[in-house]
């Protein structure tokens, strides 16, 4: 027998034995034929008649039996046998652990509460053996469908509980009930026979719906039942008002990907004034969603819905490819030359976007220099090198770039030195208070000495009154851009409106 695997502990054994005399504890030991085993053991001093240390003495005894027949205890106490996942005392265990956590970090979570449809008639007719080999396979495929930090419970029969911990937004729990209703789509086999399950879902929302796991279940039990009840096998939140929102988003992210084929997009322009000729110095390009019927949906409304979905990749394109086919149009027509600035999302980077733009540029032949780009602090936080990589490449070309929304982002001044930007848009929230609110001034004022002081251009976004255009011209703002001068207008108009300032 060998003690010599656990060469760490000794140290703390020897130090004891020097006091007490003896040791006991577990250890893992070794057999001659190198294969090893976890060990009672208990150590005591021998002593001699005249009480020098002569021996020690070991008694040991094999536990492996007892270890197994522990983990066996804390798996049936903890897991469920049938499909391994974790019971009902671990479920309420890991929430209440998460609830914590979430209180701490102002967080929100969700239960879903997920229950099979007609489960009792597949029970009936095939029997208990098939029926509980067909809950194995639920619990394996809602697990494979779900990401590792979501929890994926069991609490019996055929009731499932999936806890969601780390959501940004209340309706981020509908897209993960789809993805589990998704995967319990496809066809089961038992015993060569096909069956067609479906289930119904209840959703509670932390902290709304409840703030311990008990209320959380039970509040998305109830769900469940009013979901089920409606027969349409779909999911339902706890809360009226979230079941409002998420069938208008629904609607919205159906109807999103339909608009690039239907051709609901179009653009309008926001005229940009320089304040020191007072001519249009540029525009931007801004879309528009126009559904026959319903009249037309801002950017602010469906641009988000269009990032969560990836959508915003083709509408982003055509954005680009757009405000190209304007351009051509406007030289064509012999317009005096204008640049056009297009809002790029974080989600449309990639390192094949300049080539994308590029491409564009030259089907439609416009100089580089027409087009500008705005793009987002959140861009730049995204991944840093790239972005640099990206935009050295559009500096390269000669298209202008400039910062929107400036000031809402974060760690905006060490960015600034590293990324090739033009110009700087002071975000609309500050302009809104000049200047009554005194801080808003202050900023305002601080970002144009600043981008003078970085040599970048300064422009301002939604200036509505005389007044904040009296105080910017003061400050030494170079341009600005609002409904004082222009809201944004469809191509016609801003043409017409370009050669009556600019007199061309
Ligand atoms: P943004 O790029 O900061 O655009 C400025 C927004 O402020 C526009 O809203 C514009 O209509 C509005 N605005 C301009 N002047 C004033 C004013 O004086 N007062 C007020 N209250 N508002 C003013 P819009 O067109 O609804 O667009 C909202 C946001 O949607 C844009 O903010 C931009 O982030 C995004 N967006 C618009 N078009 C696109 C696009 O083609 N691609 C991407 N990725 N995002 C877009
Ligand atoms: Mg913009
Ligand atoms: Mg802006």
């Amino acid at each position: 027998m060998r003690l010599g695997t656990e060469n760490g502990r000794w140290a703390e054994i020897q130090r004891q034995m020097s006091t007490d005399g003896k040791w006991s504890g577990e250890l893992e030991a070794q057999r001659k034929g190198g294969d090893t085993y976890p060990a009672s053991v208990s150590i005591s001093s021998v002593h001699d008649a005249a009480g020098k240390l002569t021996h020690y003495c070991f008694v040991f005894s094999d536990i492996s039996q007892r270890r197994q027949a522990e983990e066996q205890i804390y798996r049936l106490a903890y897991f469920d046998p049938l499909t391994n996942l974790p019971n009902r005392a671990q479920l309420y265990s890991l929430l209440e652990q998460a609830i914590l956590e979430a209180h701490r970090k102002q967080d929100h979570g969700a239960v879903l509460f997920l229950d099979l449809n007609r489960f009792k008639h597949i029970n009936d007719s095939f029997g208990h053996s098939p029926a509980d080999t067909l809950l194995a396979e639920v619990g394996r495929r809602l697990s494979h469908a779900l990401r590792k930090e979501d929890v994926v419970s069991r609490l019996g029969g055929d009731e499932f509980v999936i806890a969601l911990f780390d959501i940004n937004r209340r309706e981020d729990a509908a897209a993960v009930a789809r993805k589990a209703l998704a995967a319990l789509a496809e066809p089961f086999f038992v015993e060569n026979h096909e069956i067609l399950l479906s289930a119904s879902v209840g959703i509670s929302i932390f902290p709304d719906d409840g703030r311990d796991a008990e209320t959380l279940i039970r509040n998305a039990d109830v769900a469940m039942y009013r979901a089920k009840q409606l027969g349409n096998s779909g999911y339902l939140y706890y809360s009226r008002e979230m079941n409002l929102r998420s069938l208008e988003r629904l609607k919205m992210e159906g109807g999103l990907r339909h608009a690039l084929e239907r051709n609901e997009f179009i653009l309008h322009f926001q005229p940009q004034l320089d304040l020191a000729s007072n001519r249009i110095i540029g525009t931007e390009a801004l879309v528009r969603w126009q559904i026959p019927g319903q009249g037309m949906i801002s950017p602010a409304q469906f641009i988000p819905i269009a990032e969560e979905t990836g959508l915003i990749i083709p509408i982003g394109e055509w954005v680009i490819e757009a405000t190209c086919r304007q351009l051509r149009a406007w030289l064509d027509a012999g317009l005096e030359p204008v640049k056009v600035a297009v809002n790029l999302s974080p989600r449309q980077f990639s390192q094949n976007l300049p080539r994308t733009v590029m491409g564009y540029l030259h089907k439609y032949g416009i100089p580089a220099d027409l087009l500008e780009v705005e793009i987002t602090e959140s861009m730049l936080m995204h991944n840093a090198d790239s972005v640099v990589a990206m935009m050295q490449e559009f500096a390269a070309a000669g298209i202008v770039m400039s910062l929107d929304d400036f000031g809402t982002g974060y760690s905006s001044l060490s960015y600034l030195k590293r990324f090739p930007i033009d110009t700087l848009k002071i975000d609309q929230s500050f302009v809104r208070g000049i200047p009554h609110d005194a801080n808003d001034s202050a900023i305002a004022t601080a970002i144009i000495s600043m981008a003078k002081a970085l040599k970048l251009r300064v422009i301002a976004e939604g200036v509505e009154t005389e007044s904040q255009l009296d105080f910017l011209r003061a400050a030494g703002c170079d341009e600005i851009q609002g409904y004082w001068f222009s809201r944004p207008i469809p191509a016609d108009p801003y043409a017409q409106l370009l050669r009556e300032t600019n007199g061309t």
